[in-house]
């Protein structure tokens, strides 16, 4: 098993490509708390969790509310003691072209996808530090890469995590803790189920694989990123996306 006795913090992880991950590392040995703002799903993970045998929390927390990560943090040290592994995937888009999007829906999706990642990283790192071992993996996107039109916000969301991302490779590395990031491409999950089939359309054609991912593919990249395996890697982004940019 490859995350043997470990302790690994999932946001977003009620439903989509969280889920997986934390179904993913719970069968390689973590134990998992799975975060999310829909409480009756992440139980649901949670539930899936333990009967794969693995201790599993989970809790009600907005990402973008620095004050109730605090809260959460210090409920798992009690339960756990530790956190391992932090993967900062929960994630929002609100898609719209730059004239007709509202200064709201540019705040809110700048605000989960960023300001979440480091709401997360700032209370946990400190708790790495202290043991002078974590690794955390950042969901970005390739629009953070390439850019989308209708997008802006998201773009921006992702390609603001992707320097964040760097940034605190550099901070940490010297702690033995890794920081690094994945850019999944299209993946089929509920964010991805509510797009226009002439979109999906037209999406294909542009993966030289010829299909969608699904979120089994990028849960794969994270595990390879929170264990061992990936010991000498930092500040790194993989993009899983079937070739749609190289
Ligand atoms: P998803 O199915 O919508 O799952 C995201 C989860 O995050 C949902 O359970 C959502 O809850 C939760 N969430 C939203 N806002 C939150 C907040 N403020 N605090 C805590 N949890 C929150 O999305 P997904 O497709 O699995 O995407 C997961 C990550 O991968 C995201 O960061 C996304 O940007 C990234 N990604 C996805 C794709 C893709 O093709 N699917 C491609 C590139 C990158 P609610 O549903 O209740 O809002």
């Amino acid at each position: 098993m490859k995350l043997k006795d470990r302790v690994s913090l999932i946001t977003g992880a009620a439903r989509g490509i969280g889920r997986e991950i934390a179904l993913k590392f719970a069968k390689e040995g973590s134990d998992i708390v799975v975060c999310d703002v829909d409480l009756e799903a992440a139980q649901n993970t949670q539930k899936e969790i333990e009967e794969l045998g693995r201790r599993a929390l989970s809790f009600k927390v907005d990402v973008t509310n620095l004050g109730q990560i605090e809260e959460m943090v210090n409920l798992i040290l009690d339960k756990f003691s530790k956190i391992d592994i932090l993967v900062n995937n929960a994630g929002i888009t609100k898609d719209n072209l730059i004239l007709r999007m509202s200064e709201e829906d540019w705040d809110k999706v700048l605000s989960v996808n960023l300001k979440g990642a480091f709401n997360c990283m700032k209370v946990v790192s400190r708790r790495m530090l202290k043991k002078r071992y974590g690794k955390i993996v950042n969901i970005a996107s390739i629009i953070g890469m390439i850019g989308n039109a209708g997008q802006s916000n998201y773009a921006a969301s992702k390609g603001g995590l992707i320097a964040l991302t760097k940034s605190l490779a550099k901070e940490l590395a010297s702690r033995n803790i890794n920081v690094n990031a994945v850019a999944p491409g299209f993946i089929e999950t509920p964010m991805t189920a509510k797009l226009p089939e002439d979109y999906k359309k037209l999406m294909l054609e542009n993966i030289p694989m010829g299909k969608f991912g699904g979120p089994e593919d990028v849960a794969k990249v994270c595990l390879f990123l929170a264990g061992s395996e990936s010991d000498y890697i930092t500040g790194q982004v993989i993009v899983v996306d079937g070739g749609m940019i190289m």
